[in-house]
């Protein structure tokens, strides 16, 4: 890949929780408009490592990173970094549906464009629209944008998750095995969904199941025990492992 095609550079990413140290200096390059699986088995670390790609991995008591998360030419680390401005530029979306409850379908996507300042009526109609269709939610919920988010079902609450993610237009959208908690016609809902977010997204996601890794993820990265065993092309890491990995590891 060329330097114009990178969007985040991970350089000795380290972190602990106390003492203990859970992700040992990982390096790495994400291209933009690529989706990235990070697999490894439970424990190794790819929760941690994902939560220290937009800094809330700081937000758990006694926890510590060091090392180096370079978008748009500066550290998020930096020591003049606003971690909120970050969190808006690197969405999360988290293995449980995480809705506001006691808040409206729409008023769960417009949340954050509010809090920036938007606060024109046509302006949020407009992201509500843009985002909820992007999330393939739109058809499903325009007939009752003001009823609550918890509403819906698992997977419809899961995709506005990822519609109120990318309502503060973030080029990176972290996912932490976003489909672990749905049944397999919303997971494969939210697989494809993916496959259309790489188009204005770069995404990235821990799973821990190998064969969604496969189809979905342009690259692949492998998690042992808080270190990087492989990284490349999926087609690479699953027809032809530098190490024997997969079931030996993996447990599900
Ligand atoms: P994975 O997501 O790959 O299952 P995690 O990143 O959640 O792994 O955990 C990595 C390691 O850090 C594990 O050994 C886990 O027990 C430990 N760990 C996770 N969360 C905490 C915490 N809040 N406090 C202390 N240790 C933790
Ligand atoms: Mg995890």
């Amino acid at each position: 890949m060329s330097n114009s095609d990178i969007i985040l550079e991970v350089n000795n990413i380290q972190a602990w929780f106390g003492d203990f140290q859970a992700v040992k200096g990982i390096d790495l390059k994400y291209e933009k408009n690529t989706v990235n699986a990070i697999i490894g088995p439970s424990g190794c670390g790819k929760s941690t490592y994902i939560r220290t790609l937009n800094r809330i991995h700081e937000e758990v008591e006694g926890a510590r990173v060091s090392g180096e998360v370079i978008l748009d030419g500066k550290d998020i680390y930096a020591p003049d970094a606003d971690p909120v401005e970050i969190r808006r530029k690197i969405g999360m979306v988290f293995q449980k549906p995480n809705p506001f409850a006691a808040m409206s379908i729409y008023d769960n996507v417009v949340i954050g464009p509010r809090l920036w300042g938007k606060k024109k009526k046509s302006e949020l109609d407009e992201i509500a629209f843009n985002c909820l269709t992007k999330a393939a939610l739109w058809d499903e919920v325009k007939d009752k944008l003001h009823q609550e988010g918890t509403s819906l079902s698992g997977g419809q609450q899961q995709r506005l998750c990822i519609a109120r993610t990318l309502a503060t237009n973030p080029p990176i959208v972290l996912m932490d095995e976003p489909t672990s908690a749905l049944d397999p016609i919303a997971t494969g809902k939210i697989e494809d969904l993916m496959s259309e977010l790489k188009k204005d997204y770069t995404v990235i996601v821990v799973t821990h199941n190998m064969q969604q890794a496969a189809r979905i993820a342009d690259y692949t990265s492998f998690f042992i025990l808080g270190e990087l065993i492989e990284h490349g092309l999926s087609s690479d890491v699953f027809t032809n492992p530098k190490e024997k990995k997969t079931e030996d590891y993996i447990t599900g």
